[in-house]
């Protein structure tokens, strides 16, 4: 077991673009699920968005979620779960960032933790401005505040969600 600590409440972001990505999502939310403490899983409807833009040209649109939930692992522990599930959704590290991949799954927050380690930087970098992430976890957690204070309310009013579809009936 991993060293236990008090609860904390914890998003996860889950993101696919390869290998029928809304199974891959679908199949991630429930592995999540054994994660959880208690009854406190909740997870955002699954959107689609297009790729960003990178070197790595003409990927396949993305399918996007946040889960949210209560959990004693520590981040590290926490980290190296959500890796193990990626590897067992088929991903394989290359080297390369922002390619496609079957599964990615990001910490986005832990409780009001603040970190910046290169293994694991928390609040998650992209968190503030990226559509795909802000929208989802508002659907679960509307009155949120980032560690820094800022309201969710207020990034997600701020962000631009042209391009991102929440897929209906999900
Ligand atoms: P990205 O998600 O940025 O596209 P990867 O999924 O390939 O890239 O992640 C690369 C590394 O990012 C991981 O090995 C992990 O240690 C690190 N990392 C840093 N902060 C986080 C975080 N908050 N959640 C997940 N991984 C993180
Ligand atoms: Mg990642």
């Amino acid at each position: 077991m991993s060293a236990a600590s008090s609860p904390v409440q914890v998003y996860v972001g889950i993101g696919s673009n390869l290998d029928d990505p809304r199974a891959q999502v679908t199949r991630a939310i429930a592995a999540l699920r054994g994660l959880a403490m208690d009854d406190s899983f909740r997870v955002s409807p699954l959107y689609r968005s297009p790729a960003l833009p990178s070197e790595v040209a003409d990927q396949p649109d993305f399918i996007n979620a946040v889960a949210g939930f209560v959990t004693r692992l520590s981040p590290a522990a926490l980290l190296a779960r959500l890796q193990a599930l990626e590897a067992a959704q088929g991903r394989v590290r290359d080297g390369t960032r922002w390619g496609p991949r079957p599964l990615d799954l990001d910490i986005l927050l832990y409780g009001e933790a603040e970190m910046d380690t290169p293994a694991l930087r928390i609040p998650h970098p992209g968190l503030g401005e990226r559509a795909f992430v802000l929208y989802p976890l508002y659907d679960i957690a509307p009155g949120l505040r980032l560690p820094d204070g800022r309201a969710l309310a207020a990034l997600v009013a701020a962000c631009d969600a042209a391009g991102l579809e929440k897929l209906e009936g999900t």
